[in-house]
């Protein structure tokens, strides 16, 4: 598996990060959310009362945070100039806002190089990594053998979500994750999109044990 990059893209409560996660248990590779540092970069921007609407202002001050991501899946770990920020990233705040930061082009093409560059580096040194996002298989990791791309229905994503959260309802989830998914995929820099050559997953009717073993399944098909 030296050298393995597997590339996991879907929207909102498509189950990446809880499959991502057991898969880099399972074969000995390292785990890369991306997510967490457009939030990470979201939630400093909210910090410094940078204006979310502007984004020539986004852009301008995206290169001040220094973030840094840990790769372990057993202890995913996100910070901003050396705050652990892994709780805070999850709030309320940071979720309605995060769109808006990640469509910036200047963000994302800073971001996309610090993910390459781990990748890189977790190739280099260990056995290989699982990146989940919405670029991945598009533009982060192109060359990835192994590329899936979760989906599940808005009720069931919506469901999903609401159970890791308190003070929610299902309808309210499903809107605000319609609005979020909406705006990632209209987007004009890389809008989250399925590779041609991505695998498509559905989980709607799947218990997540059985999304893990497929995944497992189309990544030891794929790799020699
Ligand atoms: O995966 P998660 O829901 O934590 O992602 C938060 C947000 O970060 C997404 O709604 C999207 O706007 C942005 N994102 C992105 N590209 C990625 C990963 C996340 O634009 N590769």
């Amino acid at each position: 598996m030296a050298g393995l990059v597997v590339a996991m893209d879907g929207p909102s409560g498509s189950g990446k990060s809880s499959v991502s996660r057991a898969v880099a248990r399972e074969l000995g590779l390292r785990y890369l959310d991306t997510g967490a540092m457009y939030r990470a970069m979201t939630w400093w921007m909210l910090r410094q009362g940078v204006d979310l609407d502007d984004p020539e202002a986004i852009a301008a001050r995206s290169g001040e945070p220094e973030i840094t991501s840990g790769t372990d899946p057993d202890a995913p770990a996100i910070a901003v100039d050396g705050e652990d920020v892994a709780g805070p990233i999850r709030g309320p705040e940071v979720t309605a806002a995060v769109s808006a930061v990640s469509a910036v082009p200047e963000v994302r093409r800073r971001l996309v190089a610090q993910q390459q560059a781990i990748m890189d580096e977790s190739c280099r040194d260990g056995a290989g990594i699982v990146i989940e996002g919405r670029d991945i298989g598009l533009v982060v990791a192109p060359q990835a053998p192994v590329k899936i791309f979760l989906t599940a229905s808005a009720e069931a994503r919506a469901r999903r979500r609401t159970a890791e959260l308190t003070g929610t309802t299902v309808e309210a989830q499903q809107a605000a994750m319609a609005r979020r998914d909406t705006l990632d995929s209209t987007r004009a820099a890389s809008p989250l999109a399925k590779a041609d050559d991505a695998v498509e997953l559905d989980t709607t009717a799947l218990s997540l044990e059985e999304v893990i073993s497929e995944v497992l399944r189309l990544t030891k098909e794929r790799t020699p």
